[in-house]
């Protein structure tokens, strides 16, 4: 269905991949110049520590409110971005809005550990010099790499392995913590596990609600292996109080949710850091 915009009404999002070759094309030029004028923004989803449901981080999330189209989802638009060669400068815009936002936190907050977490492309990957990039603006805003995590699925490792491992080995290097996103969801091979630096397995939220009578085992021996292999662990999606302590119970460090809180601007982290640590508060 195209659209035939009445007025200010705005029209319910069409995924790309059904939309007419124009509105596709226009939505890319919107988008392209979305980025130009800084017109996409981040927000930051609570990462909770199990045992305490203390805040551990936060990852970012971008968004676009387009001016007709209302909320594009990021899994649209991003892939929009791949297809049309400019993910680099959208990733560009992730990790400079991220480490920035993150700078200001620091500033405010004082010492406070926590880490910003953020989503990387595959084509970031590929085609940009991200680990450059990643230095560059960490000392643009001043952060430290310890602070930051950066995600990655394991379809960016799978579709470039080798790239991958030189890339990951630099940003290890730096001192960024790295994070394979979205594990169970695909063939979660644990060769990625062994021959790529990650610290970090998000249990994507696939496999942390699955129905089947087996979720329980498998989430038993995802976490308990790679907690053996000294990972940290994040389950994603956990939508009841009683999933949070079974896995808590099974040894996962932290979780990411709906439950424990939505993705929110940057004003609400300042508050709730503030909230949750007035004690080593400085600033
Ligand atoms: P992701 O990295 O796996 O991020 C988690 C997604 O799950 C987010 O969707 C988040 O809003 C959603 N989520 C959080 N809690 C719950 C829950 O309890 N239930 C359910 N059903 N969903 C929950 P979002 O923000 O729509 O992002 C979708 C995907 O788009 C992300 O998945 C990530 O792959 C990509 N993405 C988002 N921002 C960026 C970015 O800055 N750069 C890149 N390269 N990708 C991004
Ligand atoms: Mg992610
Ligand atoms: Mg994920
Ligand atoms: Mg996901």
């Amino acid at each position: 269905r195209a659209k035939k915009s009445g007025g200010n009404r705005v029209e319910p999002f069409q995924p790309a991949f059904r939309m007419a070759v124009s509105d596709r094309l226009q939505l890319e030029s919107d988008l392209r110049r979305a980025i130009e004028r800084r017109e996409l923004s981040m927000v930051y989803q609570p990462i909770v520590r199990l045992d305490d449901a203390e805040i551990a981080g936060f990852e970012a999330l971008m968004r676009w409110d387009h001016p007709k189209r209302g909320n594009v989802p990021p899994s649209e638009f991003i892939q929009l971005a791949e297809n049309s060669n400019f993910i680099s400068e959208l990733g560009l815009f992730a990790l400079e809005r991220a480490t920035s936002d993150l700078s200001n936190w620091l500033i405010q907050t004082g010492d406070i550990p926590f880490f910003v977490s953020i989503n990387v492309s595959s084509a970031q990957l590929v085609n940009s010099n991200l680990a450059d990039d990643v230095r560059r603006v960490l000392n643009q805003a001043g952060c430290p790499a310890s602070r930051i995590k950066l995600e990655l699925t394991e379809t960016v490792v799978m579709d470039n392995p080798e790239q991958s491992r030189l890339v990951l080995d630099k940003l290890h290097d730096i001192g960024v913590s790295l994070a394979l996103d979205d594990f169970g969801a695909g063939y979660s091979s644990l060769g990625y596990l062994t021959r790529y630096p990650f610290d970090t397995i998000k249990i994507d939220k696939m496999l942390v609600n699955d129905q089947s009578d087996k979720r329980d085992v498998l989430l038993r021996s995802v976490i308990s292996m790679a907690a053996e292999m000294g990972m940290t662990l994040v389950a994603e999606g956990i939508e009841t109080e009683d999933d949070a302590e079974m896995l808590g119970q099974m040894g996962c460090h932290y979780g990411q949710s709906y439950h424990f809180g939505p993705p929110i601007g940057t004003d609400a982290v300042l508050k709730i850091l503030k909230e949750r640590f007035p004690l080593t508060r400085t600033g």
